[in-house]
């Protein structure tokens, strides 16, 4: 096991490896940003460094700055957490050229998976099934027109770097798709510097089913159920959930084997998640593979009782999977994760940072609050807006819902808008209750849940 590792990331999920660093009994070293001298990971990590001004692109985008913390400190390895320099193949490869473990795959790894449309091509090959589409990336909106034809309207383009449901745009019919296209292509380019696109057909109402998967260095592939994710604003994941209500044993099994196959064929190490989207006919088609931990890990956690940062660092460090021998795993029983992101639901959901001027935490069984939160922090306007996250677990499906009700009622965060009065509303609606949640849940729910 290493003896110090650097958290290259900083919110709840620093804050959540620098816990697994101390339960494996490992030194942390925070980095952090002229406006992070102050947040809880900083003060609960071993060491902390200052790597640069606020704005991430001069502080945790800043490679340079991180690999002379990293040095300085005499860390060996390195954990990304999700987002920033998590899937970024230049990151890990200077890492390496530093003598330092990247705490993820490799970057051939994450370099095939990034390009999504590669990543497409390369399922595609191994007989993962894919959404209907193009052949590759598309140059111009007459190339798109025939694809577009060809599967048939509403058509989607993605932007093949695309993320964070940036680059994306449905077309419901021809004459949109020029206009479309090129939009598609212009946001592309602005939020990814790459302005490469390719065509699904877009699917009416499907769920968004993800497996975890965790692979060793020791020969050792795993997965860990699924999770469903199909509550999302603008492809944003709002509630998540493990198991889903739409995936029988045999269908779970299926996924997590074709998750298996992607990791096999990539010779993918480390912890990731292979995204799908699930038809109204029980039919599952791969959209992507991200190449880190997620966000909504910590439900996966709850159903298989396993710690799902502290086994990347064990497989970082040349140990292999912990818990091989309960594999395959059956859920036991059932998650649920609330994000709560400083911003407003009332108001079309516009970031609200600040001070938290009064915060009072939900415990009792089953309950569980990963956040960077305390009082009198003050949420900087300058990252991302989740805040913290709420996650319930319950022996039933009904059980998590009751258990999430309640702790989402003794939340209180004061000085900020937040998204729980939308969860309150969302664990009292009728098609939440009975399962029925799909991609478009959000749009088709406003009139109860906005
Ligand atoms: P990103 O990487 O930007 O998050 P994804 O490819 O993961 O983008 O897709 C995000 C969400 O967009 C999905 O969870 C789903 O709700 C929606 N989506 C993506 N592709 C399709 C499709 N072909 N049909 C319908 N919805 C889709």
């Amino acid at each position: 096991m290493f003896d110090k590792v650097l958290v290259a990331n900083r919110g709840e999920v620093a804050v959540r490896v620098v816990r697994a660093l101390r339960e494996l009994g490992v030194c942390s070293v925070v980095v952090y940003s002229d406006i992070d001298k102050n947040t809880l990971a900083v003060q609960l990590a071993d060491e902390s460094v200052c790597i640069g001004p606020t704005p991430s692109a001069q502080s945790y985008l800043n490679i340079p700055a991180i690999i002379g913390a990293a040095s300085s400190r005499k860390a060996q390895a390195i954990h990304p957490g999700y987002g920033f320099l998590a899937e970024n193949a230049t990151f890990a490869r200077i890492c390496a050229d530093n003598g330092l473990v990247f705490i993820g795959p490799s970057p051939e790894a994450i370099e095939m998976m990034g390009d999504k449309n590669v990543a497409r091509e390369t399922m595609m090959r191994i007989g993962v099934p894919t959404v209907p589409g193009s052949d590759g990336s598309l140059e111009t909106p007459e190339e798109a027109a025939v694809f577009a034809e060809k599967v048939g309207y509403p058509v989607l383009i993605k932007a093949s770097a695309g993320g964070g449901g940036k680059g994306m745009r449905i077309v419901e019919s021809p004459d949109q798709l020029e206009s479309l296209f090129n939009a598609a292509k212009a946001e592309a380019q602005a939020a990814f510097g790459n302005d490469e696109v390719y065509l699904e057909k877009y699917l009416l109402r499907p769920r968004h089913i993800e497996i975890q998967v965790l692979a060793d260095t020791h020969g050792n592939a795993l997965h860990l159920c699924e999770r469903d994710c199909s509550i999302q604003r603008r492809h944003q994941k709002l509630v998540e959930e493990a198991p889903s209500p739409a995936v029988s044993p045999e269908l779970r099994a299926r996924m997590g084997e074709t998750a298996l196959m992607a990791v096999r064929e990539v010779g993918y190490v480390g912890a990731g998640t292979v995204e799908f989207l699930l038809d109204t006919n029980g039919s599952f088609y791969f959209m992507e593979m991200n190449t880190r931990i997620q966000v909504e890990h910590p439900i996966t956690e709850l159903i298989t009782g396993t710690d799902l940062i502290k086994e990347q660092i064990r497989i970082a460090a040349g140990e292999p999977i912990s818990f091989v021998d309960r594999a395959p795993f059956e859920p036991n029983g059932h998650a649920i994760e609330f994000r709560i992101n400083a911003e407003d639901p009332a108001n079309n959901f516009w970031p609200s940072p600040g001070a938290v001027t009064a915060l009072s935490v939900p415990g009792g069984p089953g309950v569980r609050l990963d956040t960077h939160l305390y009082y009198g922090y003050t949420v900087p306007p300058s990252y991302d807006s989740l805040v913290a996250k709420l996650v319930v677990w319950g022996t039933t499906r009904e059980e998590a819902i009751a258990r999430g009700r309640r702790a989402l009622d003794e939340l209180k965060i004061e000085g900020i808008k937040t998204t729980i009065p939308f969860h309150k509303k969302v664990v009292d609606e009728q098609d939440f209750n009975a399962g029925l949640a799909h991609t478009d849940y959000i749009p088709t729910h406003e009139q109860v849940l906005l």
